[in-house]
């Protein structure tokens, strides 16, 4: 008789990293519940969770191929919503105050969308899987466990979702409160495999040390880099590109400017700068920037294009890493994943992609022997060798963007 039980994983955070994992991981696990602090709506962009949504998104190659081969049915859904499709050194401009890249064909082919628009065909792919279920407006307040194993979630239903979303497998308990939250309605959610992709403000640390685990350590470099975004109407006039990149020299100059086309026949616009020299977020100031840039084309693309938006600026840039790799005593059962565990400068668009090649290191994981034995016991997983191989992903990335960031952080 098979003696095994049912195993579920919970992912913090419907984020892409969250989705990418909760993806990988319904594929091999019997249950994966999300757990997501917002209410999803049809809009991810206006998301609190998601204040990031705004700015501009560049996919990379890397990610789009990773993505399109975990997601099939990707591609064309983005096509279908109108995000077109981008080879990113023909149909780019990339200016540097050393000139113009050379536009020749390359296989650098991605698709160009709204952050939102990415992550809600992804959301849909993913909760198309039967054994994923979103439990939204719910916050993910604390570990349960010890410092040996983490065990489980605790919950907390958010008031604006009084009536929540009913999930069977789980334990009321209307007495329990976590450390350092508002009192609230809260509930136990039992889990084999706990991943944490919260993002870059992730709690985990705080959650760690709530069950006495070691708390890891931070290496932060900040460029104090900051973004200012509108959108604007596809201008009708034809043009020979989709996406116009201008960037300075940093350090001297960091200001730089972004424009790219995206679904719905618009242009998300971002212009970023470094310490003294932020984008503005008032009408008047955010033309001036885009006027100083070091080429003018940038300005003279949008200086007669229609608005759309107001302007959103958005200032945590920094690049920060949660060195769970240094912990030898890491709790079993748990892991940080996605920007959670390294957090990216956006500038260099990075983030989505490695989160995408971070499920292909989870998936991996799950294969190895070891771990698919105890995927149907009771015992949570060994999750070091899992933590070491996410790092071994992250470090290039890392290295990528901190190497630039470190000639410009004051
Ligand atoms: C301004 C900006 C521009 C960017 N531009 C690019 C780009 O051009 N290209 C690129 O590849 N990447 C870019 N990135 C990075 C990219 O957005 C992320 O790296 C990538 O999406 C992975 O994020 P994530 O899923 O780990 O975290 P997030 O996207 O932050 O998602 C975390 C999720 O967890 C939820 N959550 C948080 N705490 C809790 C909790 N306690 N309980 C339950 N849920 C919780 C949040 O609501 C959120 O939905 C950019 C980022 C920013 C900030």
């Amino acid at each position: 008789m098979d003696q095994s039980v049912p195993s579920r994983a919970v992912v913090i955070g419907a984020g892409i990293a969250g989705l990418v994992a909760a993806r990988v991981l319904s594929e091999r696990v019997d249950e994966v519940v999300i757990v997501e602090r917002d209410a999803i709506d049809d809009d991810t962009a206006t998301q609190p969770g998601v204040p990031q949504a705004m700015h501009v998104h560049l996919l990379l190659q890397r990610g789009y191929r990773e993505l399109t081969s975990l997601f099939p049915g990707l591609d064309g859904r983005l096509a279908a919503a109108g995000a077109p499709a981008l080879d990113l050194l023909r149909d780019g401009v990339w200016i540097t105050r050393a000139g113009e890249a050379p536009r020749v064909p390359s296989r650098l082919r991605t698709r160009s969308a709204s952050r939102g628009l990415y992550e809600s065909v992804i959301r849909d792919l993913t909760l198309e899987r039967p054994n994923v279920r979103l439990l939204d407006g719910h916050d993910a307040v604390a570990l349960v466990g010890d410092a040996a194993a983490v065990r489980g979630v605790a919950l907390r239903r958010r008031p604006s979702r009084a009536s929540g979303t009913a999930l069977t497998g789980t334990t009321p308990d209307h007495h329990a409160t976590a450390a350092g939250e508002p009192q609230g309605e809260t509930s136990q959610l039992d889990a084999w495999l706990v991943v944490d992709a919260s993002g870059r403000a992730s709690k985990a640390p705080a959650h760690l040390a709530g069950i006495g685990a070691p708390v890891p350590t931070e290496s932060v470099i900040d460029a104090s880099l900051r973004y200012a975004t509108r959108l604007y109407r596809l201008p009708a006039v034809p043009r020979d590109w989709k996406v116009l990149l201008v960037r300075d020299r940093p350090p001297v100059g960091t200001r730089g400017g972004v424009v790219s086309e995206i679904e719905g026949g618009r242009w998300v616009v971002t212009l970023g700068g470094a310490g003294e020299d932020q984008p503005p977020t008032d009408d008047d100031g955010f033309v001036a920037f885009a006027r100083d840039l070091v080429s003018p084309r940038l300005f003279d693309a949008i200086r007669d294009a229609e608005v759309l938006s107001p302007i959103h600026g958005w200032a945590r840039t920094a690049n920060r890493w949660r060195h769970a790799e240094r912990i030898r005593a890491w709790p079993a059962g748990f892991t940080l994943f996605g920007d959670s565990l390294c957090a990216l400068n956006p500038v260099y668009g990075q983030g989505m992609s490695v989160a995408a090649m971070e499920g292909g290191v989870l998936g991996r994981w799950l294969d190895a022997s070891a771990v698919g034995r105890d995927r149907r016991s009771a015992t949570p997983p060994a999750t070091g060798p899992l933590i070491d191989a996410l790092s071994r992903t992250a470090r290039l990335p890392w290295f990528l963007a901190t190497g630039e960031d470190a000639r410009i952080e004051g």
